[in-house]
């Protein structure tokens, strides 16, 4: 018998932008789990009220991360960027999170990209200090969260679609 857990999802596997059915990709980087932030992280998201539909722990391909910063791949620092998130020294831990706008706030709640310049109360204010290891990633707009959530959570079953309990209490 099938599990509705493992039902084929009614919605895109990148959610519906501009719902409650909204959807974004975190990332904690290499030194967030090599410095024991997974858990706080997470934590961050999931007392805010955001609904945890994939999560994932890998050492991802240089394709993959070539793939992810596409966009910055003209940059100085791409070739550093990529080693740091593919050597393997730590692995990344992938998540899709779901909820109300939580593209816009995944990214006030990492705060800005250099540590320097993010806000006390922020994942990057409260914990880093360096651009070259600022702790996790956000996707930055409805586009990027769909090419990333496709390119990390590719595969049937990875994202899955749940109904929280909660979700009366936090969406109405
Ligand atoms: P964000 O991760 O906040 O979306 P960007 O897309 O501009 O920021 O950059 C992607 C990642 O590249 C940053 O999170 C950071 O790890 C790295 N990066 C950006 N600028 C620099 C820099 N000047 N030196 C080293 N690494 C950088």
């Amino acid at each position: 018998e099938k599990s509705p857990v493992l039902a084929d999802s009614a919605i895109p596997l990148h959610g519906v932008p501009g719902t409650s059915k909204e959807r974004t990709f975190i990332a904690v980087k290499p030194d967030g789990v090599q410095r024991g932030l997974v858990s706080d992280i997470i934590g961050r998201f999931e007392k805010r009220g955001y609904k945890l539909v994939g999560l994932k722990l890998l050492v991802p391909s240089k394709a993959l991360a070539n793939e992810h910063y596409a966009d910055l791949s003209s940059k100085p620092f791409f070739k550093g960027l990529v080693d740091y998130m593919t050597n393997g020294k730590a692995p990344v831990v992938g998540m899709v999170w779901e909820g109300p706008s939580v593209i816009k706030q995944g990214r006030v709640m990492l705060g800005a990209t250099d540590p320097k310049a993010a806000g006390p109360g922020t994942i990057r204010g409260d914990y880093c200090l360096s651009i070259g290891r600022n702790i996790c990633h956000g996707s930055d707009s409805a586009e990027s969260a769909e090419k990333e959530i496709g390119l990390w959570f590719g595969g049937k079953g990875e994202v899955v679609d749940w109904t929280s309990n909660n979700e009366e209490w936090v969406v109405s």
